[in-house]
């Protein structure tokens, strides 16, 4: 088989395209490979109108490795000249228009850069750390185009810290039995942060809207209120956000009690941070003696404990109404237990709890989108922190937005 031939295959050239030579650059690691065309009419690429050859340009495109060897495609691409369009290059079909990659090795590339950070893929991919952005940015293009923009009826909302701690992205995902994919990022907290997503639709599409999890922020609440049609009853404070409340007022309790503890020498609860933290099924073997023994003490930490065990048990009722009965007994110890860091979120739920009992209505979380959350910490330790927003939300979605990214092959 000649070169040509062999390469006519591995690109799977047609009609009137066909490999015209093929030169080995042993010291650059380089095969180049010479694309031409055969003397036809050719359609102009916006209005398919067949037209004669006006001129040529020579383009250049990186292709997939020929074993170690960098591949590269070269080839005087004919420019036809229409009355209506002007000069226009046509389209060649291993490439997208403007392309500096085929589309074979942007689809390997995109394939590479889903499993590693941007430097560490330029570098498998041996192209630069511009590039490998580029073809992210591209496959999220593509994917945003070929998406159909409609109403998710589960959402979850989260908001998300990067840059040094002090900038916000809003996470807009779809929750889903199959999956939990981010439907929207949008530029800071709050109301800022879902004005983008609302203004994609209308108020009889946001009608479709069933529930929305989320954590116990008035901002956000108020959003949704202001945007989705009979939004109070939909919105759901996210059982794991509550709990994370929790257990801080519990942690606040421990760190006062000990501070007052270790003045007057006693040193018990020292190290113990963690072990109050756990819930009580799940405290390690080797806490367990250390909690026995610390339960059985006169500690503010140990009724701070029984609390937030016993507040636990508020999602294993099965309706609305039970939970709020279930509440209202736990709420009345918690105020009467005289640690201020556990009566104030036990206040905090009081106010919000339509928005917590609504879970025995609608069976969302967040916790799905935990998972989605972790995927993005990891994101920002891999890119050592993002200081350019746009960087950072086409990354979110390259990642974790279900997105159909690569290009498509004919
Ligand atoms: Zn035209």
């Amino acid at each position: 088989m000649k070169d040509t031939t062999l390469y006519d295959e591995l690109l799977g050239l047609k009609q009137p395209w066909y490999v015209a030579g093929v030169r080995l650059e042993v010291v650059k690691q380089e095969v180049e490979v010479e694309v031409r065309s055969k003397d036809t009419t050719w359609a102009c690429p916006e209005c398919q109108g067949r037209m004669h050859i006006h001129e040529y340009t020579e383009r250049r495109w990186r292709h997939l490795d020929s074993c170690q060897f960098k591949t590269i495609i070269v080839c005087q691409v004919p420019r036809v000249q229409c009355s209506e369009h002007g000069t226009q290059m046509v389209q060649v079909p291993w490439a997208e228009k403007q392309g500096r990659f085929t589309k074979l090795f942007e689809r390997f590339a995109i394939a590479v850069l889903q499993e590693c950070s941007t430097s560490a893929g330029s570098g498998l991919l041996k192209i630069s750390w511009d590039e490998a952005d580029g073809i992210k940015q591209r496959a999220v293009k593509r994917g945003l185009e070929r998406k159909e923009e409609k109403v998710c009826p589960r959402i979850g909302i989260d908001e998300k810290s990067y840059g040094k701690g002090n900038k916000f992205v809003t996470i807009v995902a779809s929750i889903q039995e199959e999956a939990t994919i981010v439907e929207h990022v949008g530029d800071g907290k709050g109301k800022d942060g879902l004005r983008d997503y609302w203004s994609k639709f209308d108020k009889i599409e946001l009608q479709a809207v069933e529930t929305i999890s989320m954590d116990m922020s008035a901002a956000y609440r108020q959003s949704v209120i202001d945007n989705v049609p009979d939004a109070p009853e939909k919105v759901v404070f996210d059982r794991f956000h509550i709990m994370q409340h929790v257990n801080e007022s519990l942690n606040e309790v421990r760190r006062e009690e000990q501070k007052e503890l270790n003045s007057m020498g006693n040193t018990i609860l020292a190290g113990t941070r963690i072990i109050w933290l756990y819930g009580e099924e799940n405290v390690p073997e080797r806490y367990n003696n250390i909690l026995g023994e610390l339960k059985g003490k006169k500690l503010k930490t140990a009724r701070g404990w029984a609390l937030k065990e016993a507040i636990r048990g508020l999602w294993k009722c099965s309706t609305e109404k039970e939970g709020q009965v279930f509440f209202e007994e736990w709420y009345s110890w918690a105020i009467r237990s005289r640690l201020e860091p556990v009566k104030k979120v036990a206040r905090m739920m009081k106010r919000h709890l339509p928005n917590i009992v609504s879970y025995f209505r609608h069976r969302i979380t967040n916790a799905a989108l935990e998972g989605i959350n972790n995927k993005i910490q990891s994101l920002i330790k891999k890119a050592y922190g993002y200081r350019n927003t746009d960087r950072f939300k086409n990354d979110i979605l390259f990642h974790c937005g279900g997105l159909n990214l690569y290009p498509e092959i004919c």
